[in-house]
């Protein structure tokens, strides 16, 4: 007999960028569905980082599974995808599956007293069997635009692609869509069937396809296409729940210095401010930061780098003179133009400021949809999975320049080129002008997206609220 009450048990992928758009997702459950019971479920560390940033009323459950990642060879504090020397994500997949056996207790328990709804990371495919054994409701959480996912997905299901020489890559399931070589990371390029990684990925992204629902943090008027690509390839629902903005939690401590970055930027114009950000877990090369630099130094106008250790380093080493030209810092802080991060930046914050004119971003979608949030056009460089594509996404919407692609050696990027880029859409032309406005509006509709009870994305809720009611009704 269906039970009356229904219990959401989130479960995101232990990454900052996969945790925040969970939260923000629970933040609106509970706005239009505040009977709900909603359960986030993470590893203990990234429990208590959440926890203690949750404001004291907050209705959100928080449940922790044992997770041991020594025992698959990582360093026991590998709780989260920013901890991870590079190389070793194949090895943490893996490790997370450990936690299967307490996740399914968990959902015993739950079910004796409720309905339960699972929705899950898109990477974490292996609850869907957990959800069938208990007559669960389950869904998958797309994190990245419809367009950037489908393309993603397409490619990673039709490997391998270093059988061809085709440049660009056709894929068969979306006839009209071309992706250049360059677009894909090396080790999508040069991955085989057999690799115990990629299969295991394979794995995991086909739950995509057989899940009762598609949950996609996106938008119609953002992403048309993406979404139409989506409906196409997946016989269920897929809705667009987003843009989900959260209130960024931070598992790293903002230092004393980085919070007065308030103060500098308050000393600045509008729109006149480059912010600089790779996301919370990637990097790119010293060569390659050497050239950002003293293209930023050519273009004459300020900004704010989070700067985090370039490729090869660890990602906890403290900050070395030698990433950087020659008294390129000291340059800069003297001439009022620069205002360096070495750790965690307030970006939601930052990007919301006044005085933020664009954002160098690797395009991962938070950063795409806070950027856009805020009216803050991107100079585009993405550096692996999905992003290149969102890049095409936002190219099209007309709020980004790509400046440079990938973070091998051989990705070129040069200063002259950064220089420019940045003139052209911070500058007083007709394309930055353009670029700013397109931005603003997209803010405009993004704020729409979530007014009162009829907005499109309330209706993606009532509709997935709907899907759960039927499905363990039944
Ligand atoms: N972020 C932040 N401060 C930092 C770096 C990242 O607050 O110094 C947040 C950012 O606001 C975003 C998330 O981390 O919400 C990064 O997610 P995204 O999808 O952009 O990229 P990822 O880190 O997953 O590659």
């Amino acid at each position: 007999m269906a039970k009356q009450n229904y219990h959401v048990i989130l479960f995101p992928f232990p990454a900052h960028g996969h945790i925040t758009p969970h939260l923000a997702l629970q933040a609106r459950l509970h706005q239009y569905h505040p009977n709900l019971t909603i359960t986030l479920v993470s590893t203990p560390r990234n429990i208590a980082s959440i926890r203690s940033s949750l404001p004291p009323t907050s209705p959100l459950q928080l449940h922790s599974l044992p997770f041991c990642p020594a025992d698959y060879g990582l360093l026991s504090d590998s709780e989260s995808t920013e901890d991870l020397p590079s190389g070793q994500f194949g090895t943490f997949l893996f490790a997370l599956e450990s936690v299967c056996p307490a996740f399914d207790h968990f959902i015993t328990e739950t079910s004796k007293q409720s309905s339960v709804c699972i929705i899950s990371d898109m990477l974490l495919g292996w609850t869907l069997d957990v959800a069938h054994k208990h007559h669960a409701f389950h869904s998958s959480f797309m994190g990245t635009s419809a367009f950037g996912g489908a393309v993603f997905l397409s490619v990673m299901m039709n490997l391998p692609h270093n059988h061809s020489d085709s440049d660009p890559l056709t894929l068969p399931e979306y006839p009209g869509v071309l992706v250049p070589r360059s677009q894909l990371a090396a080790h999508i390029l040069t991955a085989s069937q057999t690799d115990p990684s990629t299969v295991l990925t394979q794995k995991l992204l086909s739950t995509l396809y057989k899940t009762d629902a598609l949950l996609v943090n996106t938008t119609e008027y953002l992403d048309p296409i993406g979404i139409c690509m989506l409906k196409k390839t997946h016989n269920l629902p897929v809705i667009p729940i987003g843009p989900l903005v959260g209130s960024s939690y931070s598992s790293i401590p903002t230092s004393e210095r980085e919070s007065n970055i308030f103060e500098w930027l308050d000393l600045h114009p509008g729109a006149s401010v480059l912010y600089i950000s790779f996301g919370s877990q990637d990097s790119i090369q010293k060569s390659q930061m050497m050239e950002l630099a003293l293209g930023l130094e050519a273009s004459g106008r300020p900004f704010i780098w989070v700067i985090r250790p370039p490729l090869g380093y660890n990602a906890k080493d403290e900050f070395k003179d030698e990433w950087l030209p020659d008294g390129f810092e000291k340059r800069m802080k003297e001439e009022n133009r620069g205002f360096f991060v070495h750790g965690w930046a307030p970006q939601i914050a930052i990007l919301s400021h006044k005085s933020i004119g664009a954002f160098l971003s690797h395009c991962g979608w938070n950063s795409v949809l806070e950027s856009l949030n805020s009216g803050v056009p991107i100079i585009g460089w993405p550096l692996q999975a999905e992003q290149p594509f969102n890049v095409t996404l936002l190219v099209d919407l007309g709020v980004c320049v790509e400046v440079a692609r990938g973070k091998l050696e051989t990705s070129e990027v040069k200063k002259g080129k950064v220089a420019d880029t940045i003139e052209v859409v911070m500058g007083d032309n007709e394309k930055g002008q353009d670029m700013r406005e397109k931005a603003n509006k997209i803010s405009e509709m993004m704020k729409e997206t979530w007014k009162g009870e009829s907005c499109s994305s309330a209706k993606g809720l009532a509709e997935l609220l709907k899907l759960i009611k039927r499905v363990t009704n039944n």
